[in-house]
């Protein structure tokens, strides 16, 4: 028996084929991650859009001399409508904090419909392009597959608000970075809140973190002691059940378990 367990839910960077085709095992660490990586979604769409790094870095730099006027302004999150692209775990998770938390109107596009959430939220599905069109914040969860690189490209952030702010925690090359950067540049969107990119850690040339209407986190979604502790927990757990000869409790290629 052979198991290889990732402390991540996402397994785009692992060959889950190969790993079939040999019978080897491949467990991943969901569920225990999703709250936490709602929590960093949810600190992206504030941050962004109260202009919070920005702000605080400007009164560190001694700037705040006088009233704030509009130029420094912000943008509402309560009330606002929140697009969120793909509606699973960590997508539901980033939804009930607007819906239930910030009275945020929740439009959701994913492969399948998902009928007790919509009962839940007052969700509404809606294709990607209507969904972009018509969200103030849209916010990435889908996970990187061959069908969801650039996902979200130039003619995407053309569709968006020009007030509209966009938040990826999902996986960098879900968006084509360089259509992003020149989205924010030119004004095509507002702002972002970015816990992931096309490459990781960040190539010190990327303009990203120096631009002022964006926040990059150096991927933290689920970078919390007690998470990170119940992921590794997860990982032997899944490891230890695998070489009893029993089902581990996240198996990504079930077809290993028979
Ligand atoms: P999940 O429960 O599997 O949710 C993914 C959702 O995406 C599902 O609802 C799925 O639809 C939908 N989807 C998949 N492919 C799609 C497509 N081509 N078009 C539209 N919708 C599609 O996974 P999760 O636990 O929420 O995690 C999502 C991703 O977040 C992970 O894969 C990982 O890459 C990322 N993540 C990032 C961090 C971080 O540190 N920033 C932490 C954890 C996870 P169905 O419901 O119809 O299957």
């Amino acid at each position: 028996m052979e198991v290889i367990a990732t402390v991540s839910v996402g397994y785009d960077n692992i060959p889950v084929d190969e790993l079939t085709k040999r019978g080897i095992m491949l467990c991943n660490t969901p569920d225990v991650l999703t709250e936490t990586t709602a929590d960093t979604g949810f600190a992206l769409i504030m941050t962004a859009a109260r202009r919070v790094v920005e702000l605080a870095e400007w009164v560190k730099a001694g700037h705040w001399q006088a009233s704030l006027g509009p130029a420094l302004f912000g943008s509402d999150v309560h009330g606002k409508t929140l697009g969120m692209v793909g509606f699973g775990r960590i997508g539901q998770a980033v939804a009930r904090r607007g819906a239930l938390g910030f009275g945020m109107q929740v439009l959701y596009s994913n492969a399948s419909p998902k009928p007790d959430l919509e009962s839940e939220l007052g969700a509404q599905r809606r294709e990607l392009n209507e969904l972009l069109a018509e969200a103030d914040f849209v916010c990435v969860t889908v996970p990187l597959t061959a069908e969801t690189e650039h996902l979200i490209g130039a003619q995407q952030f053309a569709l968006m608000k020009p007030s509209g702010i966009f938040i990826n925690i999902a996986r960098g090359k879900v968006v084509d970075e360089s259509a992003l950067i020149q989205a924010l540049e030119n004004g095509v969107i507002q702002a972002a809140g970015l816990d992931v990119f096309a490459q990781e850690p960040l190539a010190a040339s990327s303009p990203l973190p120096k631009m002022s209407n964006v926040v990059a986190l150096p991927h933290i979604g689920s970078a919390t002691h007690e998470t990170r502790d119940a992921m590794a927990q997860r990982a032997v757990d899944n490891i230890r059940l695998a070489l009893q000869g029993e089902r581990p409790i996240s198996l990504v290629n079930e077809e290993t378990y028979r």
